[in-house]
């Protein structure tokens, strides 16, 4: 049975999917955000709409973007000839947090899974190939998660850049197995990309 008003119950159901919060979390995070109607919860509500009617998919790397071209895409200094490939724009933001890399990114949005049906069409892949003829990319740096997708993905990748000429790179693993790159500190991602191997 239903004890807020249908709206604030449909707001406390829409909460309850993000991440990390289920329906308690949500009802909380309701009831504050209407306590603080004026000072939290109005400025979020137009952020948000804010950021949903603009956000978008970099036309290049796949990071999300208010404009067509992100800013790493567009910042001439960081054409180095290196493409990091990464799962998701949570690692694309990890690494950024490390300022250990200076060239561009991948965003594959997710790994090929067999069990998903995600097959290359669905991954970011053939726009990979694309770059790789198009923008002079000497290195690919494959920053996929050590997960057994992850590394299906990895090898798929560097089976496909073959014959392109281009050397293919991965982090080094003082990365724990399945260990996810959103998760670790600043300090062990540019450790990684520092010791990355031929792949
Ligand atoms: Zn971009």
């Amino acid at each position: 049975m239903s004890q807020a008003p249908r709206d604030i119950e449909q707001l406390i159901d829409l909460m309850a999917r993000l991440p990390g919060l289920g329906p308690r979390s949500a009802r909380r995070a309701v009831l504050m955000l209407l306590k603080k109607r004026g000072a939290v919860m109005a400025p979020l509500a137009r952020v948000m709409a804010e950021v949903a009617e603009n956000a978008r998919d970099c036309r290049f790397c796949g990071n999300i973007s208010s404009a067509e071209i992100c800013e790493i895409c567009s910042d001439e200094r960081r054409a180095t000839g290196e493409i990091c490939v990464v799962e998701d724009v949570a690692d694309l933001w990890a690494m950024e947090r490390g300022h250990a890399f200076k060239g561009r990114y991948h965003v594959l949005g997710g790994t090929l899974s067999a069990l998903d049906a995600v097959g290359p069409e669905e991954l970011r892949i053939p726009v990979l190939l694309d770059r790789v003829r198009e923008e002079n990319v000497t290195e690919v740096i494959l920053a996929l998660n050590a997960t057994v997708d992850g590394q299906t993905t990895a090898h798929y990748i560097a089976e496909v850049l073959e014959n392109t000429g281009v050397q293919v790179t991965s982090l080094a693993q003082g990365v724990p197995i399945g260990g996810e790159l959103d998760y670790l500190d600043d300090g062990t991602i540019g450790a990684a990309l520092r010791a990355r191997r031929r792949f």
